[in-house]
């Protein structure tokens, strides 16, 4: 069963591996064997997604549909998977 979790609490760290599906965006964080879902403080889980690739360090930026909250985080891959 997937966890939810709050913007707030995964700020900054590392995901190795995220997804969208209709109802919110999945992040997994490095050292968990599960996925959690993504939930904003205003409690909605729909985000406008970036993914940087710059030279050097990748990370993944997410702001709140509802209320634009930002969150980043580190992205150790690029392995994006659309389902
Ligand atoms: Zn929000």
């Amino acid at each position: 069963m997937t966890r939810d979790v709050r913007v707030d609490t995964v700020q900054g760290k590392v995901v190795v591996a995220w997804h969208t599906e209709e109802d919110g965006l999945f992040l997994r964080l490095k050292g968990d064997d599960e996925d959690q879902r993504l939930v904003c403080r205003c409690g909605r889980s729909h985000w406008i997604i970036r993914e940087y690739v710059p030279p050097g360090a990748v990370s993944l930026a997410v702001t709140c549909h509802g209320c634009g909250t930002r969150g980043t985080f580190s992205l150790e891959e690029v392995r994006p998977s659309h389902s």
